[in-house]
């Protein structure tokens, strides 16, 4: 009796031990500003290579950060997947995220490209770098983000509007390396020089220049690689600024672990899988984006382009300066 009752326990504790909390564990929940389609291959190649399944919601960053923020310690979220370091650095700031101290991802991922804080993660780099008409530009007339306020390009540059983060990051980071009195005459310049009203899109922008509505541009470079791959023909070309001085402008997608994550070395786990190549291998290509993890080469396509210099400003400062960069193109009439 006594021989069968150890039996029965020991299998009820070896039960337990083994599969109760592997079946806990091996769950994640997360929360991505980045759509289904971009994410869905990534957590479907994670839940092959570990067997923990993810459950995920996509939205826009504003909405999901509201929702962290309105479920507080009750949030089902074990991780917040979103892009640009101004969203990341406010998810921070708001305090829907914690610290993650992690050997492999400061291993894997350059220090400019995360929170000094240790709250989140680059996890793929996007250049925003300047476009130009092949027909009417020729490179060496380019020079810098700087130079496009010259009287040069008088009527012939264009703008995606100081709405997007985007551009409030480039100002952001502008302000960082420049200096407030410096920038506002730099973004003065670049509305004097405008051709057209400011667009709500970088691939419209670009259609504009091979319309012949202005001869340069500042896009994200995978919004060309998209239209290139469409229009193979198309008559516009990237050029990489400001190589003698700062460096390209460069931005991050990244990730945070929540600061209620019910699974918390789960979500830390994927995290760090994530900076690993098989993971940016999947990152970058799904958008034409640049490997986070210097080790990764990027896409064919993508390194067909060139290679360049990137500013290593930590990306952090574009959270850090966003209200400052609004202000400032509020003010010198960048709409
Ligand atoms: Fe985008």
């Amino acid at each position: 009796m006594k021989v069968w009752l150890t039996s029965i326990l020991t299998l009820l504790v070896w039960m337990t031990g083994f599969l109760v909390p592997a079946q806990a564990a091996d769950e994640l929940v997360v929360y991505s500003a980045r759509n289904e389609q971009l994410v869905r291959p990534l957590f479907d190649a994670y839940t092959r290579a570990s067997g923990t399944s993810i459950r995920f919601i996509t939205d826009k960053a504003g909405p999901l950060m509201q929702r962290l923020k309105a479920e507080g310690a009750n949030t089902p979220a074990d991780l917040l997947i979103t892009v640009d370091a101004g969203n990341l650095w406010r998810a921070a700031e708001e305090g829907v995220l914690q610290p993650v101290k992690s050997a492999v991802l400061s291993k894997n991922i350059p220090a400019h490209l995360r929170d000094p804080g240790n709250q989140w993660f680059g996890l793929s780099v996007r250049a925003r770098t300047i476009v130009y008409s092949t027909v009417r530009v020729k490179p060496s007339e380019l020079s810098t983000y700087e130079d496009l306020a010259s009287a040069k390009w008088k009527k012939r540059l264009c703008l995606r509007t100081s709405k997007k983060v985007y551009n409030q990051s480039l100002v952001a980071t502008m302000i960082a390396r420049l200096g407030e009195e410096k920038t506002d005459e730099v973004i003065r310049g670049w509305v004097a020089n405008l051709a057209t009203d400011v667009f709500s899109n970088d691939t419209s922008l670009m259609q504009a220049i091979e319309a012949g509505q202005c001869d340069v541009g500042i896009v994200n470079t995978y919004y060309y690689g998209r239209l290139k791959k469409k229009q193979p023909n198309l008559d516009v070309a990237l050029f990489w600024p400001n190589q003698e001085t700062s460096g390209v402008h460069v931005n991050v997608s990244g990730a945070g672990v929540t600061r209620y994550a019910k699974h918390r070395d789960s979500a830390v786990k994927f995290l760090e899988w994530l900076s690993t190549p098989p993971a940016q291998k999947i990152l970058a290509e799904s958008n034409m984006e640049y490997p986070a993890n210097p080790q990764v080469k990027p896409d064919p396509l993508v390194a067909s382009w060139g290679s360049f210099k990137q500013d290593t400003l930590n990306v952090s400062n574009a959270g850090k300066l966003q209200s400052s960069a609004v202000m400032l193109m509020d003010r010198t009439g960048y709409r």
